[in-house]
């Protein structure tokens, strides 16, 4: 998963695109009833409020899924609204946080492995309506309730904490890290089945990435092209780039090398 700064977002957006959503949320807030409220969300000029959303951010933000990383947004709506909008699973009486419909910061850029439930044959994932919060009876129901006491159960790009509780393996499988608190596990699990992080293709992306980790380190060890390695390696820690998190990962164990301490800037 990727940390998104939700400033680098904001400043993003332009004046005319943040009163159309404002607009829109409005009409949404003043529907009557939830087949007024839906029939609004289906709207071909609500989809383009979050498509616009989309277009209006550039290419480092946008070019991988905030939540997978893979590079390959396979998707004609590339936003997800992280708190769902028409329904929340196992919550039989929520109609869905609609009225954070139009607001960007529930939105995240996600493929449509994370955002739609896919099964294979192996794994079955992807977000659809989950929305897991630590302790139920803080959910908000309606626009009056507070967001503040909803805890997600699951790892969000938004929150700076989160993308470094999440490890990888040596076969590429998402786990939790290493030291994570009990806490920290359950949001890793849960995580991994609501962005379906564990199925076949992705984990055996991130497994290239590790062979190619491990072939740059021996060249470095052996002193052969160091400084191409170097500039190799940097590039695949960068967090624009696809799948750059299992990238530091796997060259966090080589950090006892000078030039892997310098390109993960560990003192
Ligand atoms: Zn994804």
């Amino acid at each position: 998963m990727r940390w998104i700064c939700k400033d680098d977002i904001e400043g993003c957006l332009t004046a005319a695109w943040r009163t159309r959503a404002a607009q829109a949320k409005q009409k949404l807030i003043t529907a009557t009833t939830d087949k007024q409220r839906k029939a609004i969300l289906k709207k071909a000029s609500s989809s383009k409020i979050w498509r616009d959303f989309y277009k209006l951010l550039p290419d480092n933000l946008k070019k991988k899924c905030w939540y997978c990383e893979a590079e390959d947004i396979r998707s004609d709506m590339p936003v997800d609204h992280f708190r769902p909008k028409n329904k929340v699973e196992n919550e039989d009486n929520h109609d869905g946080y609609w009225w954070l419909a139009f607001d960007w910061e529930n939105y995240r850029c996600a493929c449509t492995y994370c955002n739609s439930l896919r099964a294979f044959d192996e794994t079955v994932g992807g977000k659809a309506c989950k929305f897991p919060i630590t302790a139920s009876s803080q959910r908000a129901f309606t626009s009056a309730d507070s967001l503040i006491l909803e805890t997600p159960n699951f790892l969000d790009p938004f929150n700076p904490d989160d993308e470094k509780i999440l490890w990888f393996d040596n076969d590429g499988k998402p786990i939790h890290k290493p030291s994570a608190n009990a806490q920290e596990v359950i949001k890793v699990k849960n995580s991994i089945d609501i962005f379906h992080l564990h199925e076949i293709k992705i984990v055996r992306a991130r497994n290239n990435i590790r062979i190619e980790v491990e072939r740059l380190i021996q060249k470095i060890r052996n002193n052969i092209d160091v400084q191409d390695a170097k500039v190799s390696l940097r590039k695949m820690v960068r967090d624009s780039e696809k799948l750059s998190r299992a990238a530091i990962v796997y060259i966090r164990p080589h950090r006892d090398l000078a030039e892997v301490k310098e390109i993960l800037e560990l003192d």
